[in-house]
């Protein structure tokens, strides 16, 4: 909490998997790694399952029924409607003070779709810089955890560095916070990697996509 934490990588890796399961484990009790929190849940690419929902809420042992009541489902039909959902979303908050997570899936693709060609670049990175730096307030004021996704392409033009960059990554690299990296691995199998965060070692773990929700890896 009191943070922005950003999950980056290619199509299918699982980031939005990971957003169901953490809406899910925000509700559980402390000693079992939740806060007993409700979410808000911002779904910007209609990818979002209430059956998902349901199958991890019973892969915890949780009231399914009670963990889809506890999750404020959005979604934002463009950029515009985005940043206005974030507006009002202090409001929501100071009504119901159980929100402890906020996740916004994913951040950049309305404003990718809205504003296109290079002459819209400078207001395109305005209008997200603002967007961010009100949802890293919410954060910061509220002890809130805000997860927000961003797909990245592998860029096969690109002959030195990290061949998968983030669209829009220099964007966001300046934007305090942690990032994850997620990547694909063997058979099923995922990795994310911790790659910038300012109190946590770098480290990755592997983990994998059940119908129960996501889990570490049994090897
Ligand atoms: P994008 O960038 O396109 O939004 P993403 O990183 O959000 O991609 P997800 O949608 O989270 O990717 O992951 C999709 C993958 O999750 C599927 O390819 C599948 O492997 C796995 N998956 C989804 N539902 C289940 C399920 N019920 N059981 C097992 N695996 C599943
Ligand atoms: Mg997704």
């Amino acid at each position: 909490t009191r943070t922005m934490t950003e999950f980056f990588g290619e199509y299918g890796t699982g980031k939005t998997q990971i957003c169901h399961q953490i809406s899910v484990n925000v509700q559980l009790p402390p000693e079992k790694g939740g806060l007993n929190g409700k979410a808000v849940y911002i779904d910007t690419e209609g990818t979002f399952r209430w059956e998902r929902i349901e199958a991890m809420a019973k892969g915890q042992g949780l009231d399914p029924e009670q963990v889809m009541n506890n999750i404020y489902f959005i979604r934002a039909v463009n950029s515009d409607h985005q940043m206005a959902i974030v507006d009002e979303l202090q409001e929501k908050i100071v009504e119901d003070p159980s929100i402890k997570l906020i996740v916004v899936d994913s951040v950049m693709a309305q404003f990718r779709a809205d504003y296109t060609g290079r002459e819209n670049l400078a207001a395109r990175q305005q209008k997200l810089n603002k967007h961010l730096h009100q949802l890293t307030k919410l954060a910061e004021m509220y002890d809130i955890a805000v997860v927000i996704t961003n797909q990245v392409m592998a860029r096969p033009d690109m002959f030195y560095g990290d061949p998968t960059t983030a669209v829009g990554g220099h964007t966001l690299y300046h934007v305090p916070g942690i990032r994850l990296q997620v990547k694909r691995s063997r058979g099923n199998k995922r990795i994310a990697r911790m790659i910038d965060a300012p109190h946590l070692p770098e480290g990755e773990v592997v983990f994998e996509i059940t119908e129960e929700g996501v889990r570490d890896s049994q090897e």
